[in-house]
């Protein structure tokens, strides 16, 4: 097996915050996309949810509808497999033996992510300076740093 990497396209909102999804309690925070790849923040495997605080391996906070576009991505890649492997048969077998015909197989429409806009707060993790936009009620004053897990 090749080891294949699928590039996930994310379109942030107007502030350059792409939206995470926690995997616990399944709450949407914002992280500016800027801060998200940079080099000094690689140096977290681990993600921390805003809301509950709990840690998981990043790609886990990836919103249902990324995972939904890389499972379409996967699919169309082995469409194109496919659509490959039978092309070359064709060719090779055609003047042979039966007359075969395939019709490629479609590929799935790939759209776009837009980022919901919300009434959502920016905070500044003192710690490590990163940002993080989240839902902020009144009564639920606790937020952690989704980089480092620092309460803020
Ligand atoms: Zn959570
Ligand atoms: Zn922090």
């Amino acid at each position: 097996m090749t080891n294949l990497n699928f590039e996930i396209k994310m379109e942030t909102d107007d502030d350059g915050y792409a939206t995470f999804e926690c995997p616990f309690c399944e709450s949407t925070f914002g992280l500016s996309a800027l801060e998200f790849n940079d080099e000094k923040n690689s140096i977290y495997n681990e993600m921390y949810c805003p809301y509950c605080g709990l840690s998981d391996e990043i790609n886990h906070f990836y919103p249902k509808e990324v995972i939904e576009q890389v499972k379409n991505m996967a699919i169309n890649y082995m469409n194109d497999e496919i659509n490959k492997m039978f092309s070359k048969m064709i060719k090779s077998t055609n003047n042979k033996y039966i007359k075969m015909t395939y019709k490629p197989l479609k590929n799935r429409k790939i759209e776009n992510i837009k980022t919901q806009e919300g009434t959502e707060n920016i905070f500044e993790c003192h710690n490590c300076k990163n940002h993080i936009k989240v839902e902020y009620c009144v009564g639920k004053a606790k937020v952690f740093c989704t980089y480092c897990g620092l309460d803020i």
